[in-house]
């Protein structure tokens, strides 16, 4: 055996060496090269046959493939070793890992956002406010009678203090004029508490309303607004009609409806054969609303509105049970 031969020997056997991956082949491999009749043994054995001029070349680097095999083997059993005692009973590693389902808006904070986005496109910028409110900036600012039914403590979770929990947004529109000069163009989105519970109410729920104060705004610029907003909602062929209404806080005052999203307007169980859907009220900002802010009211005219996201999104979706939003069954959020 020449000088080229022995180094291919221990790259044969570094490799095998290398693929090693349990206790038995690791016994084979070292019975292979170092065993007692082992390829590298026999090369050592070998020697004494050698011409003298070779026997120290060959000899000396047989011995050191023999020293470097040894070592390879003594790693190999190491790593195996290692890897033994990270097995834990019961556990197995080669198993691929549990995949991470990824999460998602909840179909209100969804809808809300889409509702926001129509209305940004418009121009209207977002304004936020307290849920926790004062009488005065829920009831009173707003043109509310002191006997007026909204007051009653079966509709309003009233706390300590004179505080209680916000009816609706329209706090935020008084809020945002105490603090900003006209003109104005405001939606407000947010939670609101009433106490009511049934199939389509709970005491918690949101609203988006609208708030747009200028010099010369009419009752022609809320419908256009508000038919826009319904189509980009509902579909374009959304109809709208607008009907005499009552809020304290605007006069005159309407609320809108849309042509039926299940039948088109032909008359079905959810629009109660009508062919019609309530959808939102509405109406031109009520002179008393604009003198508790001090805007002057002969100066200033405007127009506001305020919506459901849960009915909007009801509607938009089918759902005919409010609570389902709330029971937080994943068979259920994960439809949207
Ligand atoms: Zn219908």
């Amino acid at each position: 055996m020449d000088e080229k031969e022995l180094k291919s020997l221990r790259d044969k056997a570094l490799a095998e060496i290398k693929s090693i991956r349990d206790e038995k082949a690791l016994e084979a491999t070292r019975v292979k090269f170092l065993g007692r009749k082992g390829e590298l043994t026999q090369v050592l054995k070998s020697i004494a046959k050698l011409p003298p001029e070779l026997k120290p070349v060959i000899g000396r680097l047989a011995n050191q493939i023999k020293k470097e095999l040894e070592e390879a083997l003594k790693e190999a059993q190491e790593a195996l070793k290692a890897r033994k005692e990270k097995v834990i009973p019961g556990v197995d590693l080669t198993l691929p890992g549990r995949p991470y389902s990824l999460g998602k808006l909840h179909p209100i904070t969804q809808v809300m956002e889409e509702l926001c986005e129509i209305f940004l496109r418009m121009g209207f910028s977002i304004a936020t406010g307290p849920e926790i409110e004062l009488d005065y900036y829920n009831f009173e600012a707003l043109n509310i009678p002191e006997d007026h039914p909204a007051r009653d403590m079966q509709a309003t979770f009233y706390l300590e203090n004179g505080l209680l929990l916000r009816t609706h947004t329209s706090p935020i529109q008084i809020r945002t004029m105490e603090r900003e000069k006209p003109p104005l163009r405001i939606i407000a989105p947010g939670k609101v508490y009433r106490c009511d519970s049934d199939v389509t109410h709970t005491p918690m729920f949101h609203q988006i309303e609208g708030l747009m104060v200028d010099k010369d705004v009419s009752f022609a610029d809320l419908k256009g607004i508000l038919t826009i907003f319904a189509q980009e909602t509902f579909g374009e062929a959304t109809r709208v009609r607008f009907r005499p209404s009552y809020f304290p806080f605007t006069e005159p005052s309407v609320e809108m409806d849309i042509s039926c999203v299940i039948c088109g307007g032909d008359g079905c169980r959810v629009c109660g054969q009508t062919g019609w859907l309530e959808i939102l009220g509405a109406g031109m900002v009520h002179p008393n609303v604009f003198r508790a802010v001090g805007y002057d009211p002969d100066e200033w005219v405007g127009f506001a509105f305020g919506l459901g996201v849960e009915r909007i999104t009801m509607l938009k979706y089918g759902i005919n049970d409010i609570r389902l939003f709330y029971e937080n069954h994943l068979r259920f959020l994960e439809q949207f």
